[in-house]
């Protein structure tokens, strides 16, 4: 397949946002927005370093590349609109294979309306795929990580862990129990924007995604508003079924597992209600998990059932390039 028959195939015939001037096929797409603040982020995936073939279809990379994007924009409070994709392809992927990571991702996409406007093909060594995603806000409802207070509730939607344990199962060959269950939260993971825009009437709210663990999440928050985080351990929030792994391992996955891309936030006492309101509209599982204290370190404590606390490292992970 030649590369206008593959753009062919994966162009949209028609495009949900009205604001597009221009999609595919020009050298640039166009779109207008009118009085709104603009909100982009960029992500690219490497195989072997952030997938591989032998634990995610084409069709869930692709999913799952989206949905990562999907997720900052979520945590960033603006409402996702578009997307472009770079990808570069090796040799020993079919052009089948190709097509369906683009499926996966216009699958999410249709779920969340947003319309793929452009991006690039090319060919190398090893399948790469840069995903652009580009949404709105309004220029005062867009969530930055700096602005938690002392005081804050701490709140964290869904459950956390579920990715990581996951990708231990597919990993392993024994018996596990809720093993689907599992091993979907890692390969096609649920971004929260529905959650995120039903915030809007909430005047203040840091928001930071789980795409590298809760202690990492947290410790940006912390670090960016010069504040501390009080985490209660007994609080946050794992599927049941996690138990069946050691403790340690449990542990492992609450605090360091990443790409849950669940929201992690802090609110005032005050706002908590409107948090508990969009968490119930959308059907979203709420958690509060801890405080914001005042503290120039900006650390990350934990509170054990029996009054131990230790500092949580920053540790995860983390991906340099
Ligand atoms: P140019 O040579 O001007 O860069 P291309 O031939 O690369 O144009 O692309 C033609 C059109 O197809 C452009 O609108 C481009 O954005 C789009 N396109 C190319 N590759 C992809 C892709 N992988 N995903 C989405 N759109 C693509
Ligand atoms: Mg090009």
């Amino acid at each position: 397949m030649d590369e206008f028959d593959f753009i062919n195939k994966i162009k949209q015939k028609t495009y949900a946002q009205s604001s597009i001037q221009k999609g595919i096929g020009d050298d640039a797409a166009v779109f207008s927005h009118v009085n709104k603040a603009t909100v982009t982020a960029v992500d690219a995936f490497v195989e072997n370093v952030h997938f591989t073939e032998r634990t995610m279809t084409p069709f869930q990379i692709g999913y799952k590349a989206l949905a990562a994007n999907l997720s900052d924009l979520a945590a960033m409070g603006a409402k996702p609109a578009y997307y472009l994709v770079a990808i570069v392809i090796p040799e020993h992927w079919s052009d089948s294979q190709i097509v369906e990571i683009m499926t996966g991702m216009g699958s999410l996409a249709r779920q969340y309306q947003i319309d793929l406007i452009g991006g690039d093909t090319v060919s190398g060594t090893e399948l790469t795929i840069s995903v652009t995603i580009i949404g709105e806000a309004h220029p005062d409802k867009v969530r930055y990580r700096h602005v938690a207070k002392e005081n804050d509730i701490i709140f964290v939607t869904g459950t956390l862990g579920d990715a990581c344990a996951g990708l231990h199962m597919l990993q392993n060959k024994k018996l596990f129990k809720n093993r689907s269950y599992f091993i979907k939260r890692h390969q096609q993971p649920t971004p929260r924007n529905e959650f995120s825009l039903l915030l809007n009437d909430v005047s203040r709210v840091a928001l930071n995604d789980v795409s590298d663990g809760l202690a990492n999440e947290s410790a940006e928050i912390a670090e960016a508003s010069g504040v501390s985080f009080q985490l209660y351990d007994e609080k946050i929030p794992v599927h049941l079924d996690l138990n069946q792994f050691k403790k340690s391992h449990q542990q492992n996955c609450k605090y360091f597992g990443g790409e849950d891309f669940e929201l992690l936030g802090t609110v005032s006492k005050i706002e908590w209600p409107k948090v508990k309101v969009a968490a119930e509209k959308t059907k979203t599982q709420v958690t509060a998990i801890g405080y914001v204290s005042e503290q120039k370190e900006s650390s990350v404590f934990v509170h054990n059932k029996d009054k131990s606390i230790f500092k949580l490292k920053k540790k995860g992970f983390i991906h340099l390039t």
